[in-house]
């Protein structure tokens, strides 16, 4: 967790630091694109500056030539100075010149517009340079007119040819300057040890770059004061471009390009700064604009990647859960298989020991009944013998028809014996079959078979009337004769010995869908109705000899009537017992109706 957080934050810081790379690119080239437009315009100012102030000075030095020639000056060089002083006077009020000077060889002042000076011109380098028969150009703060001078000095030749003299036309330079003074760029001029002379910006003037240019020898006119240094740091571009950082000018930008152009005509370099501040806001608003599309982008990317990140998270944590529970669900279900073998194997077992004591039941009943049915069976066969031996009698005499209805009685005894054999033998007979249909009456008629010997040797009275129509329930024949048995046969139980009327009624009943088979007799009734379908339970004493001294019924073990209730409910129906208002106890037995065209095959 705190791994992955990690990971987000490098890669977010990573993310950032590329973006301000790619930013700061963006804005070099804006920049660097900026400049170069910029020097384009700048040279082009800067040489439109230079044009003008080199024509400028060039009517002054044409002046200086043209005025060498002049007779009157050549006559003045000579020694004669008539009309001289007028004509320059002249000449400097037109020419809008600050004086116009006539020198001899020595360097003296022969004529001035402006009145003789004493001043010496013999060292100066304009002078020297005029001697030499060039033209010399010089630029002072000069003390005699207190302001800065430009100053063109044209030598006069003889007639033979050597210069005899020279003439030093002066030039106002604020009178040159006020003409494009303000104009943009700023542009201005310095002489060779780079110290601004001239420029369009007044606060220029005298400034030099850098402060060792303040110690200067050549040019003592230059009051030290003035000098100052404007330019504090400049940085150069690979195409050898400065930008300058200037300090303390109000009218000059603060950084600046910077532009020159040499002019040695009037021996200066013209040079231009020119303000890059637009060029830097370019830049910035490109690098931010660059900024801040990567910035939306990497956002955008971010919270993409987020959404994601927080979707896959959901999504394991999901698969786990998932997991989590499709395994204690498998684990729950192979329990829950488990226990379904268990019950399945306990089911079979319990139906097993049911079935077992379904026979064991049997087996009882039969064992309590065999001694009613051997009186069954005794009484008819005592009957055949007696009948038998009549016959035989009747025969010997010759008495056919008697001997013959003998034998037809023979015969009517041996097939109830047969009956009542067949009787018993399907009622011992283990039944598995499935539920049939089965009709009440030949059930009640194979109980009624069954128990008609011991009724009628304990004096009970079965009442039971067969309906005309059939009585089709869903079971197992001989298994609701097993129940009805069993009731029957607890009934007379009850009832052994009893002094007043014993007697068993038996009815059977339709109501709707369902049959009730009710058996109902006269004894004493149950002594705990809530207990008597529980398995072992009696109150009959065991007794061993019970057969052998023809105490039928007697020999109780009290599964009866739990087996009846366990059969019958197989059936879907129901047995209650309970004791009645009159007396005796009466048992129900409720079974589904089959309707008897249903019941046919
Ligand atoms: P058993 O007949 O072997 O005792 P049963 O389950 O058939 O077992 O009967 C359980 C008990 O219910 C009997 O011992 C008896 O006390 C009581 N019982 C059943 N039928 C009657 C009845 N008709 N009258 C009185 N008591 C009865």
């Amino acid at each position: 967790m705190l791994n992955a957080l990690h990971t987000r934050i490098i890669a977010v810081m990573a993310f950032l630091v590329a973006v301000a790379a790619l930013s700061a690119g963006v804005g070099w080239v804006g920049y660097m694109s900026a400049l170069d437009q910029l020097e384009q315009r700048g040279q082009s100012d800067l040489a439109l500056a230079s044009d003008r102030l080199t024509s400028e000075l060039h009517r002054y030095r044409e002046l200086a030539v043209l005025m060498a020639d002049h007779p009157i000056v050549a006559a003045t060089v000579d020694g004669d100075a008539t009309g001289v002083a007028e004509l320059l006077r002249q000449t400097a009020d037109k020419t809008g010149s600050l004086d116009i000077l006539v020198v001899s060889v020595a360097g003296r002042e022969l004529a001035s517009a402006s009145g003789i000076g004493a001043e010496l011109h013999r060292q100066q380098p304009y002078f020297t340079r005029a001697m030499d028969g060039a033209l010399g150009v010089f630029h002072l703060v000069h003390s005699r007119y207190g302001q800065r001078t430009f100053l063109f000095a044209s030598p006069v030749f003889s007639d033979a040819g050597p210069v005899i003299g020279a003439v030093i036309v002066v030039v106002d330079v604020d009178a040159v300057e006020a003409v494009w003074r303000g104009a943009r760029p700023t542009v201005f001029f310095t002489d060779e040890l780079g110290v601004t002379f001239i420029s369009n910006r007044s606060e220029m003037v005298f400034m030099a770059r850098e402060v060792g240019m303040t110690t200067r020898s050549a040019t003592a006119e230059y009051a030290p004061d003035l000098l100052r240094p404007f330019m504090t740091h400049s940085v150069v571009d690979r195409r050898g471009r400065a930008v300058w950082t200037v300090q303390g000018q109000r009218y000059v930008p603060r950084a600046a390009l910077h532009l020159s152009l040499p002019l040695p005509v009037i021996q200066m370099t013209g040079e231009a700064l020119l303000d890059v501040a637009p060029a830097q806001l370019l830049a910035l608003l490109l690098a931010g604009v660059a900024a801040a599309i990567c910035l939306a982008f990497g956002a955008m990317l971010f919270l993409a990647t987020e959404r994601r990140r927080t979707l896959a998270d959901a999504n394991a944590k999901l698969e786990g859960a998932v997991q989590t529970r499709t395994a204690e669900l498998s684990r729950a279900n192979a329990e829950l298989r488990h226990e379904v073998g268990e019950r399945t194997a306990t089911e079979a077992q319990l139906k097993k020991a049911q079935s077992d004591l379904v026979q064991a039941g049997k087996l009882s009943a039969l064992g309590q009944m065999s001694a009613g049915i051997s009186h069954e069976l005794n009484q008819p066969l005592m009957a055949i013998r007696s009948y038998a031996e009549n016959a035989e009698s009747y025969l010997e005499r010759g008495n056919t028809d008697i001997a013959g209805q003998n034998l037809g009685r023979i015969a009517d005894l041996a097939r109830r014996m047969g009956r009542i054999i067949r009787n018993l033998r399907s009622f011992a007979k283990q039944e598995s079959e499935a539920l049939t249909d089965v009709d009440l009456r030949s059930v009640m008629v194979a109980v009624l078979e069954m128990t008609q010997a011991r009724a009628k040797s304990s004096g009970v009275d079965i009442a039971w009337t067969a309906a005309e129509t059939p009585l089709i329930v869903r079971g197992g024949e001989v298994r609701l004769q097993q129940v009805v048995l069993n009731l029957v046969t607890n009934a007379m139980d009850a009832m052994e010995g009893q002094k007043n009327v014993a007697r068993v009624e038996i009815d059977v009943e339709k109501i709707d869908d369902r049959v009730e088979l009710r058996v109902r007799d006269t004894g004493p009734g149950l002594d705990e109705p809530d207990r008597i379908f529980d398995p072992f339970y009696t109150t009959k004493q065991v007794n061993q000899n019970a057969i052998d001294q023809d105490e039928v019924g007697q020999n109780g073990m009290g599964l009866g009537l739990s087996i009846s209730y366990g059969l019958v409910q197989s059936f879907g129906g129901m047995i209650r017992g309970r004791n009645h208002p009159d007396g005796g106890a009466i048992f129900t037995v409720t079974l589904d109706a089959t309707h008897p065209r249903e019941a046919a095959p």
